[in-house]
């Protein structure tokens, strides 16, 4: 671990869990090797108070955090996320994580990432407006549309990024769309962003799939996390001829052989806001979704999902990594040995971040794209990415993250070693 005073990472932590994944890639980087303590640490990390009065005219903090974890290839670009659990350490390793994806389907970003320590469901909508509103003044000294462009994230939606937007816009004195991207389409927000994590999901799995010759048609899915990343992946998973066998959320976890009705589904999550309860489909114990028998495993939820106890316990062929850092290095290993293949993360929900820059790039010219422009320009983004790191990982015979990270970290450092250190 290197020498950061100001985390204390362990192996399976998210940090820990990037660490070890530079660790990995170290050895296929040739001489750019040199550059690779850069990989190592953030650039920048602000942590900042959030003071505000609540409904019932007591006054709360929050503690919110943004890392920008390189600049090297062009602005900062990461979401923010609303979560209790929120740390610097867990922001850390989301803004590598969005490095490492930016640079491997090629964004001209770096990498950045946000967040706030709170749990939403507990406030009201004035209080989540001024929540956003006074940690986005406060993370004001280092956004901007050429500096860095937040996003949603867990928890995060439209509204959230319209009162960013407007925050942001109001504090330079001139509207400023290209601060963050996800907003709604009425405030420079892009057709197709919403569903793009999970179109990009599916893509991606569709591409792998046909290199393992897992058939799509009949393919039995496992989904983890039912929220805008998983809830679309299902759905086009099965439009297109697999069958979604279990569904777990926040709320329980449903079961069904037979595949389930995916409009009867989310007509009743969005009607109750979770599976439970859903006729068409039995609940079963959470912990028991991991023994599953399944052809895809979607983790479409939190980090450290897949630990090496549970990777025991997957009986799927395929893991494809909608959540960022679901899959734990010792979960990871235990995958490698029982021959289980991982898309990862940084590929495989990478369409989020591909759409975000479509929606930046429409905000800069102030012209707008079809949706059906944006899905194709996504899709030959997302099946041309995925080709060269498949090949990356045949040509060294290492795995699938590896090789994007081998894709990835060529790119950032190389980009490194052109600019050269100032002063
Ligand atoms: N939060 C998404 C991710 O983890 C999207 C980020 C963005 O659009 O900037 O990739």
């Amino acid at each position: 671990m290197p020498n950061l005073s100001f985390v204390s990472p362990t192996r399976n932590s998210p940090w820990g869990t990037y660490l070890s994944q530079i660790d990995a890639v170290e050895p296929y980087l040739g001489h750019l090797s040199k550059w690779v303590e850069t990989l190592r640490r953030p650039k920048r990390a602000l942590i900042v108070d959030i003071p505000i009065e609540l409904d019932n005219g007591t006054v709360a903090h929050f503690e919110g955090y943004r890392v920008q974890h390189s600049l090297t290839r062009g602005p900062g670009k990461g979401g923010v996320r609303y979560h209790p659990d929120v740390t610097l350490e867990e922001v850390m390793a989301l803004s590598a994580w969005m490095t490492i994806k930016n640079a491997a389907v090629n964004l001209p970003y770096g990498g950045a990432k946000g967040g706030i320590r709170v749990d939403p469901s507990l406030l009201s909508m004035k209080e989540l407006e001024k929540v956003t509103r006074r940690y986005t003044s406060e993370i004001g000294i280092i956004i901007g549309p050429t500096q860095d462009i937040p996003a949603p994230d867990v928890n995060t939606n439209g509204k959230i990024m319209a009162w960013m937007m407007d925050t942001y816009s109001m504090n330079v004195g001139a509207t400023a769309t290209g601060v963050v991207t996800g907003k709604p389409i009425e405030l420079g927000g892009s057709l197709g962003r919403v569903a793009a994590t999970g179109r990009g999901v599916f893509v991606v799995g569709r591409e792998a799939m046909r290199r393992l010759n897992i058939d799509m048609e009949g393919a039995r899915v496992a989904v983890q996390g039912f929220g805008n990343v998983g809830s679309i992946a299902a759905k086009l998973f099965a439009a297109n001829g697999a069958k979604v066998v279990c569904v777990q959320d926040h709320t329980g976890t449903i079961l069904n052989q037979n595949g389930f009705d995916m409009a009867d589904l989310l007509d009743h999550v969005a009607k109750t806001r979770g599976v439970a309860g859903f006729k068409g489909g039995d609940m079963i114990a959470n912990e028991d979704f991991w023994g599953v028998k399944s052809d895809v495993l979607i983790p479409a939820a939190l980090e450290g999902q897949i630990t090496a106890e549970r990777a025991q316990r997957l009986q799927t062929r395929l893991v494809l990594e909608g959540a960022n850092g679901p899959t734990t290095p010792d979960g990871e290993a235990v995958l490698a040995d029982r021959g289980i293949v991982v898309v990862p993360d940084v590929i495989a929900n990478a369409g989020g971040v591909t759409v975000s820059y479509f929606e930046w790039v429409q905000d800069f010219s102030s012209f707008f794209w079809t949706e059906d422009e944006i899905n194709l320009r996504l899709d030959k983004i997302m099946v041309g990415s995925f080709k060269h790191i498949w090949e990356t990982g045949e040509q060294h015979k290492i795995p699938l993250r590896t090789a994007a990270f081998t894709v990835a970290c060529t790119r950032v450092l190389q980009a490194r070693e052109e600019r050269g250190l100032y002063p």
